[in-house]
């Protein structure tokens, strides 16, 4: 039946001119080759914007129409835009996506008119992933660099390679070789949670991310309660926070959920192996909430999706240590 392709603008759209042209799906979907001889492709121009400026609701959108193709009986969905906030769209496609057929979002690293551009060799991959029986079942994916990577852990993890995919934690899930997709791991399967999120209540769902640095006393976490839902903390290593940070990000959590990650990078939170002031253990005692391999921008996603559904302290702390 083929793939509908949903175009969103980034990088893969832009065409070089000062005034901020862009080329629509259809003009991106003409410049692969080969693409019309392996599946029909329907384009819909949903959105021409740097992937910074898409919404959850945007996103949210993206996956009620990407539904209704496959309830329409498309093979799969290919999703472009701005790779910037990728690792984040991605995610939360993932979070709601209750299909088995494959969603897939691509972008590019290097605008069209550029040499050696990206965007036409990863629709293709893209497209080639949307339509592999090899795919189905495996969530949202994220297809760049002839690379198959799962939304649910992959990174964005430099500026400019075409290569900046990456997910540290995991590794990639399979590959696009010779135009054969190549899946060597399948992410295990769970309940996706709701999509039908009622947008203003979402609007209203601000959740705030504290990135903490050397010699932080978090004063401007100060009266964060009034104006957000929820906060996610991006703690030094393994989870930890200066000793004197600790009690004000207990007083938080006793009013919102306050999540604790790691700014590393990669790699979990710990719960039970420090005691100094401001550790990670001290800090679950003291009501943080622990997001495990879940980075901070991830955490974030799945904290706003989770409050503006209007889940309780509890059901949060049971959604991080399921999804975390
Ligand atoms: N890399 C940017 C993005 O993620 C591209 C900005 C643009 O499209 O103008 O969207």
């Amino acid at each position: 039946m083929g793939v509908v392709l949903v175009a969103l603008g980034g990088t893969i759209s832009v065409s070089g001119g000062v005034r901020g042209e862009r080329l629509t799906g259809a003009e991106i979907t003409a410049a692969v080759p080969g693409l019309e001889e392996l599946a029909p492709v329907d384009v819909l121009d949903a959105h021409a914007v740097p992937s910074g400026s898409l919404t959850f609701g945007q996103i949210l959108d993206t996956v009620a129409v990407a539904s209704r193709a496959v309830a329409e009986g498309a093979d799969g969905v290919v999703v472009t835009q701005g790779t910037d906030t990728l690792e984040e769209t991605a995610f939360l496609v993932d979070l709601v996506w209750p299909h088995e057929e494959p969603i897939v979002l691509t972008g590019a690293m290097r605008q069209p008119a550029m040499a050696g551009a990206d965007g036409p060799a990863n629709v293709l991959a893209a497209v080639r992933v949307a339509t592999a029986r090899e795919a189905r079942g495996a969530g949202a994916l994220v297809v760049l660099n002839d690379e198959v990577h799962a939304a649910r852990w992959v990174r964005k993890t430099h500026s400019t390679s075409p290569a900046t995919f990456a997910s540290p934690n995991a590794g990639l899930l399979g590959h696009v070789v010779e135009g054969r997709v190549r899946m060597l791991l399948t992410p295990p399967p769970r309940e996706p949670l709701p999509a039908g999120l009622d947008r203003a209540r979402l609007e209203a769902t601000r959740v705030a991310l504290h990135v903490v640095t050397l010699d932080d006393d978090g004063a401007r976490l100060d009266g964060l309660e009034t104006t957000y839902a929820g906060l996610v903390v991006a703690g030094f290593g393994v989870g930890h926070v200066p000793g004197v940070l600790a009690p004000r990000l207990g007083a938080l959590a006793e009013r919102i959920p306050v999540v604790l990650t790691s700014r590393t990078g990669a790699g979990s939170v710990l719960r039970h192996t420090y005691h100094a002031p401001g550790s990670e253990s001290d800090l679950l005692q003291r009501g943080l909430i622990d997001a495990g391999f879940l980075d901070p921008y991830k955490a974030r996603v799945l904290l706003r999706v989770l409050l503006a559904a209007g889940n309780g302290p509890r059901a949060v702390a049971d959604a991080f240590a399921l999804r975390g």
